[in-house]
């Protein structure tokens, strides 16, 4: 696993040689790769890390995994065409997982969208964007009109998820939900990607769930959600609302140490901390996510950075 940075890096530091660029031209692309877009849990926007997004690219269809504030900017960063998106998937109607839902679409029809995207999402993704487009009926109208461009409403389809089980087959991948308690919500998805390399599993955001571990059971990769709790009790003592606000993280997230409880039930090659809360702490490091995990999980941890890239198979 390597990141973008680093590959250049690489590239360039094993290359007073001229080759390097070369050898980076030549490498096959894997087929099935992960890229942590955003890793920032909650909604507010900072200058750190941006809010949750992910994206699986199988076979060169890049699936886009929640769009927090900030996923069209970070996939073009991340070297993606936004028109190239073909499917995304909502976990849950917080906004920092479906903010930029309509604006990414709206950013690829910009970019000169000319085939469908397909969305699904719990109860509600149907109705928003049939929202969206009243919302920005006046731009969009005018652009069609205008620059001759092709109508964007028909190239969104929206599908609600209302039950377990099999969301999406294609040749390259199946897409499979899974329901998982996030009080007060209860609409929320865990998503399983079947790939040629490997199965891929996000939690979405997650109260400590046992169940979850037995949806995710042999996974090569769990990206699972994280929480911190000596730095949430720092956070919510400076917080006016401190008392609620920690009642509701720990009621609703999942504690670095039982998502260590999660991974090693679950039994999965690799697990990827992500949704990080609190999400722009300095003095939160490394150590400090992966340590608790470490007591039941003896696996391989990765702590998932912006536009950080995971190769299949792992
Ligand atoms: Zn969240
Ligand atoms: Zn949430």
């Amino acid at each position: 696993m390597i990141d973008r940075r680093n590959a250049l890096k690489l590239a360039l530091g094993s290359a007073a040689t001229f080759a390097a660029p070369a050898i980076l031209a030549q490498t096959p692309k894997p087929r099935t790769r992960i890229v942590f877009l955003g890793t920032k849990g909650g909604p507010r926007v900072s200058i750190g890390a941006s809010n949750p997004a992910n994206l699986v690219v199988v076979n060169d269809t890049p699936i886009v995994i929640d769009c927090g504030m900030g996923v069209s900017r970070q996939l073009v960063k991340a070297g993606v065409p936004i028109p190239s998106v073909k499917y995304i998937f909502i976990s849950h109607h917080h906004s920092d997982h479906n903010l930029e839902y309509g604006n990414l679409f709206y950013n690829a029809w910009a970019a000169g969208l000319s085939t469908p995207i397909h969305s699904f999402g719990p109860k509600g993704i149907e109705a928003m964007t049939r929202d969206y487009w009243e919302l920005n009926k006046f731009d969009v109208e005018t652009r069609i009109e205008d620059e001759g461009r092709p109508d964007p409403r028909k190239l969104l389809i929206a599908k609600d998820i209302t039950e377990d089980g099999v969301v999406l087959k294609t040749p390259d991948v199946t897409v499979t939900a899974f329901r998982t308690p996030h009080p007060p919500i209860v609409d929320n998805f865990a998503y399983k990607f079947e790939a040629p390399d490997g199965v891929i599993v996000f939690s979405s955001d997650t109260a400590y769930n046992p169940k979850l571990a037995e949806f995710a059971h042999g996974a090569d990769v769990l990206v699972h959600e994280c929480l911190y709790l000596p730095a949430v009790d720092r956070l919510v003592a400076k917080t006016k609302n401190g008392a609620t606000l920690r009642k509701h993280l720990l009621a609703s997230h999942t504690s670095t140490e039982d998502v260590g409880r999660i991974a090693a039930a679950a039994g999965v090659k690799t697990l990827v901390l992500s949704h990080f809360v609190p999400g722009d702490d300095p003095a939160v490091t490394d150590d400090d996510w992966t340590r608790d995990v470490k007591t039941h999980f003896s696996g391989r941890i990765v702590v998932a950075k912006d536009l950080m890239e995971l190769q299949l198979p792992v």
